[in-house]
């Protein structure tokens, strides 16, 4: 019996994951990822990306899944977590396949398919997805797949250990030790046991990724820093990296200021309150809701309406509020209100414009530099990477020790073998048979 593995995008690249396994009775998928980047890190066109297709290499062609059928039925596809670059081309999977995902996941797409347009809607997936708990195995054919919930910058991200022909397969998923959840990724070694098989992302791995702050903490310390000046303070940061918001909202605390939020965001984090009952918000807290014209129409269109009551409503906040007390604010919002509020409140030089994002966002997309160059706002970075170090990478595959090591989700996969024992590294679309 032997088991067979495909990587059919990840060797050379980081997003657009996808991996095919394959064994008696049955094959499964982990990851429909839209790719981010060419293998070897150049541009992808953005007419590809906004139309996906087999033809055009954007969806990966995998045998009754994205292409005509196959002897060996899919069984399921698997995700690891809600970003784009691992969930965005679930619409191309058939109504029959089921899609298994956690909770949290669901929780993250769902909300995105309110609020974001139609392209990045994956309504249709979710018509097929299933839910799996974190650490309770469930069988696919001769699949035994376990989630283990792991620290990243997307709530709700798994590793997946798969079970098959007496093989054991760790797929990382992407995967930090320097989040709120870091326990989780230094307890993954003793949860997994003997690995035969372990595809492990290196994202980071070349340099471009450590923005100056080395975990969650730093960034909640710089973010308290920053606001201590008596001007509005503009922020701008993923709205599912809620590692993050908690460290903005925490320093928000500390700092004694109000934290303004969009409909999206505030409608996010109480849809994740049932999975963490210790993410904000808390009663009486410093959050105020603002209620963007086109969210609050979102909301209406997908039957949540009452949303726009009760607690949120009782958090509203006007634009004219917000500028009556600019300096005790901090403005999470889009660039589009922010440049409005900026307009509003007039003298904004003294102000703070927070950038936390990573880094290479910034050159892909020059525009989002625009707001603070044209009011004139003190820039500052505050963020720290959604992926591991690749210290603690070694620290892991030290006590993981698996028999081969796979490089994936990294641009640095030739490197793997200086710092890493038993790399097996194969190109996408290689068979890898154990
Ligand atoms: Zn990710």
């Amino acid at each position: 019996m032997t088991v067979s593995i495909k990587v059919h995008r990840g060797t050379d690249a980081i997003g657009g994951t996808c991996i095919e396994v394959g064994a008696e009775g049955g094959r499964i998928v982990l990851d429909l990822g839209m790719p981010l980047m060419e293998n070897g890190g150049g541009d992808i066109p953005k007419e590809l990306q906004d139309d996906p297709s087999t033809a055009n290499g954007m969806v990966p062609s995998v045998e009754g899944l994205t292409e005509a059928d196959h002897a060996t039925p899919v069984l399921g596809v698997i995700l690891s977590h809600a970003h784009p670059d691992h969930s965005g081309l679930l619409n191309h999977v058939p109504d029959a396949i089921p899609i298994w995902m956690s909770g949290e996941s669901r929780a993250l797409i769902a909300t995105g398919n309110i609020f974001y347009g139609e392209k990045m809607c994956l309504d249709a997936a979710l018509k097929h997805t299933l839910i799996f708990k974190h650490e309770d195995p469930f069988d696919l054919g001769p699949f035994r797949i376990t989630s283990f919930l792991m620290d990243h910058s997307a709530f709700g991200s798994s590793s997946l250990l798969i079970e098959v022909e007496g093989k054991r397969i760790l797929y990382s998923g992407d995967l930090r030790a320097h989040g709120r959840k870091k326990a989780l990724f230094w307890g993954l070694p003793q949860k997994v046991g003997h690995i035969d098989c372990m595809f492990m992302e290196g994202t980071t791995f070349g340099g471009k990724h450590h923005d100056g702050f080395d975990d969650e903490q730093a960034v909640e310390e710089g973010m308290a820093k920053a606001f201590s000046a008596d001007h509005a303070t503009f922020v701008l940061g993923s709205g599912s990296n809620v590692d993050w918001l908690v460290s903005l909202y925490r320093a928000c605390k500390r700092t004694n200021k109000t934290l303004v939020l969009d409909l999206y965001q505030f409608y996010l984090l109480k849809q994740l309150k049932q999975f963490s009952k210790a993410l904000p918000p808390h009663k009486g807290d410093h959050i105020r809701v603002f209620y963007p014209c086109s969210q609050a129409k979102a909301l209406d269109r997908s039957g949540n309406k009452s949303f726009l009551y009760g607690d949120t409503l009782a958090r509203k906040i006007s634009r004219e509020e917000i500028c009556a007390s600019a300096g005790n604010m901090v403005i999470r919002l889009s660039v589009y209100e922010m440049r409005r509020l900026a307009e509003m409140i007039g003298d904004v030089e003294q102000s703070v414009f927070i950038y936390s994002m990573w880094q290479g966002y910034l050159e892909r997309d020059p525009s989002m530099a625009e707001f603070p160059r044209n009011y004139g706002c003190e820039w500052i970075s505050i963020h720290t990477s959604g992926h591991a170090w690749r210290e603690d990478l070694q620290k892991l595959t030290q006590k993981i020790a698996p028999d081969r090591l796979v490089p994936i989700h990294t641009l640095q996969g030739d490197d793997f073998s200086k710092y890493f024992d038993n790399v097996v590294r194969i190109q996408d679309g290689e068979e890898l048979r154990l």
